[in-house]
């Protein structure tokens, strides 16, 4: 049997006379840039959010740093994000001038564990970016209690999250603000990139709209020096399609990940953790194996697709060298890039391709 890591076959061939609608009406009306599709996703995605605002922008990345930069945080400033990421959310930090600072996981939820905040926190630090790591909520409620005391802004980065719950409220409505991304591969997925803001501050909202808009607040008038981030009408007429199937979506990966949750028994296997009150959209299932790169190649030969994420932590690329972290400074990070294993994860897995993958790797000794 032979399954990818990820496919997109069955979400897409299940909503194309919408899509293709969609394309059309937009190729008619001639209006490609800041219309109402936009328009009418924004105000569909904040109410899905339970959030007041959202602003679309160019991709998730831009939509990280939009905030940033709208809180005034820059040169001098530190900003607190989880040592396992992906890259983007430390990037978003460092293209504003400010210094990313790494707090380690726990292990079992792959999240930045809240106990370890306040030891980070000096006299720069200004924010801490929580990241909802392959679909699961970062313990916010604790995390806000910390940033309440020390006055820091909370930022979601839910790149990988829509959807999810934590105490019944969903991310992007967790924090002060979050930065969502529409990434083709992300749980609501463009054809392309996109990214939006979502928050209840109004002034934050108008903030990053005129900053990805070449800080302007209406025509010809430019109040910053902005951006030019922008969410295109195709993708908004897309997203509001995809939109409306995202809950079915993610509770076929909810289905899967259970199944993979009790039937896979391979003692070698670590399985991923949910923490209590929380709901998880499994944007990746990630699996921990001591022997990962075995495992891996075992896998692919039997036809199933794999991923790593990630396998080189942020403190040890060459992008971050100027930082001067050395190894074994972040053991939890190191320890999950050399032993996370992410398998076949995605809507249209049938219940024959769940079972191959867990027999396959109970198989495996
Ligand atoms: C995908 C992703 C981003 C960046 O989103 P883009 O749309 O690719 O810019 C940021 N953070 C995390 C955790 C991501 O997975």
């Amino acid at each position: 049997m032979n399954i990818p890591f990820v496919s997109f076959e069955a979400m897409h061939s299940e909503i194309e006379d919408k899509m293709l609608a969609a394309f059309k009406k937009v190729y008619e009306k001639n209006w490609f840039i800041q219309g109402c599709e936009v328009e009418e996703f924004e105000q569909e995605f904040a109410d899905y959010c339970g959030a007041k605002y959202c602003v679309g922008c160019g991709n998730g990345l831009d939509a990280l740093f939009l905030i940033l930069k709208a809180y005034g945080i820059g040169e001098e400033d530190e900003v607190i994000v989880p040592s396992n990421t992906y890259i983007a959310t430390a990037l978003a930090v460092s293209y504003t001038g400010a210094k990313p600072v790494f707090v380690e996981p726990k292990i079992e939820y792959f999240n930045i564990n809240p106990a370890l905040i306040e030891a980070a926190i000096t006299d720069k630090t200004k924010a801490i970016m929580a990241v909802h790591l392959y679909g699961q909520p970062a313990e916010m409620y604790e995390i806000k209690a910390i940033a309440q005391r020390y006055n820091l802004k909370v930022i979601e980065d839910s790149a990988q999250s829509h959807g999810a719950t934590y105490k019944g409220i969903k991310t992007g409505n967790l924090g002060d603000a979050a930065g969502f991304s529409f990434y083709p591969g992300k749980n609501l997925g463009a054809l392309g990139d996109g990214g939006a803001i979502v928050t209840n501050d109004k002034e934050l909202a108008d903030k990053c709209r005129a900053l990805g808009n070449y800080g302007s607040d209406y025509k010809y008038h430019h109040i910053y020096k902005g951006n030019n981030s922008r969410l295109d009408e195709i993708q908004a007429a897309f997203l509001r399609i995809k939109l409306r199937e995202l809950d079915r979506w993610n509770k076929r990966r909810n289905e899967i990940a259970n199944r993979y949750i009790n039937e896979i028994n391979n003692d070698a296997v670590a399985l991923p953790v949910t923490a209590a009150d929380m709901t998880h959209v499994y944007h990746i299932f990630g699996i921990r194996c001591d022997r990962r790169d075995n495992l891996e190649k075992y896998l692919n030969d039997k036809g199933i697709g794999t991923n790593k994420h990630y396998p080189i932590p942020m403190h040890l690329q060459g992008a971050y060298a100027d930082l001067n972290i050395e190894k074994g400074t972040y053991p939890i990070a190191e320890t999950i890039s050399s032993t996370e294993l992410s398998i076949p994860m995605y809507y249209g897995m049938t219940a024959d391709e769940v079972s191959y993958v867990i027999d396959v790797i109970n198989a495996w000794n």
